[in-house]
């Protein structure tokens, strides 16, 4: 198999070290198995997506000393396609549409155990389905968000237990992980494939553009490693092939915080700015001694 990787970040904030460890590992290992790096930008949020941050982005990459082929996916150009494979899932009967707020969601979560915590998915507050049966939309006609029916994706799958299986690298080991039916509906539940604003959504792009650039390995941080349940869902109801799963160790703060796009005083360009080298980077990260 020849190895094809992709950095994806959103242009959403400054790089920080947790982004440079992920572009980084996922370049050497590239190189590591002669295969491909590539760069993908997931701007489908465009109320957060800015140019200058995506400007900067290349900016860094390109100081850390990674290359990659041109053009660069941009999701933003790729709705077409998002709006194709909606489509294809609405044939299947594995959508429907959803006039829940927050506000409705978390008050029905709480509703059957006054008093419990609601339970939570990949995506937040586990969807207690209040839109799934509903017989006709109310009185808004435009439904803000299009959900998987989880369970009707699951029988179209069938019980064949391979089919929801991928596999995990992540750990130094490949490992085979087995995503349970009952999990997916207890724990995950009918997530969100598009919202209205973006007319998609992270799951249902990310898998859409995974397959479309032919990518073989999947390396990113581990907190993203339940949102590959729902990736795996979609690749099977959408006949796409599942790649390797490479879900990292998180880069984290003195006080074991994992970084985030506000933890500015890690930005990258900050590093750069006090004059530290890539190598420098490299080390901090644990990619070099
Ligand atoms: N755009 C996602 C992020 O910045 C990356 C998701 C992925 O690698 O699948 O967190």
């Amino acid at each position: 198999m020849t190895f094809r990787t992709r950095f994806a970040p959103s242009p959403t904030g400054p790089l920080h070290l947790g982004h440079a460890y992920s572009a980084l590992l996922a370049a050497d290992l590239a190189a590591r198995y002669a295969g491909a790096f590539l760069l993908r930008i997931e701007d489908i949020d465009r109320t957060r997506a800015r140019a200058p941050w995506e400007a900067q982005i290349f900016d860094d990459l390109t100081w850390l000393g990674l290359s990659w082929p041109e053009p660069v996916m941009r999701q933003s150009h790729r709705l077409q396609s998002y709006q194709t494979t909606l489509q294809s899932l609405q044939r299947l009967g594995l959508l429907y549409p959803c006039y829940c707020s927050r506000r409705d969601i978390a008050e029905a979560a709480h509703a059957p155990q006054e008093g419990a915590a609601p339970k939570m998915g990949p995506d937040g507050v586990v969807y207690p389905g209040t839109c799934r049966d509903r017989p006709k939309p109310p009185i808004s006609a435009v439904p803000p968000a299009l959900r998987l029916d989880m369970g009707k994706a699951i029988r179209r799958i069938g019980p064949n237990r391979s089919a929801l299986t991928f596999t995990e690298e992540g750990d130094g080991t490949a490992r085979s992980v087995h995503v349970a039916p009952k999990e997916l509906l207890d724990q995950v539940g009918d997530v969100v494939l598009a919202r209205r604003d973006m007319g998609t959504s992270y799951h249902l792009s990310v898998v859409v553009d995974d397959a479309a650039q032919g990518i073989s390995h999947v390396v990113r941080g581990r907190d993203l490693f339940d949102a590959t349940k729902i990736h795996v869902v979609l690749q099977r109801v959408l006949d796409l092939p599942t790649p390797v799963y490479h879900h990292h160790r998180l880069i984290r703060d003195e006080a074991g915080k994992r970084l985030a796009k506000r933890d500015d005083a890690r930005a990258l360009s900050k590093y750069r700015a006090e004059g530290l080298t890539p190598q420098d980077i490299r080390r901090m990260v644990g990619l070099a001694d």
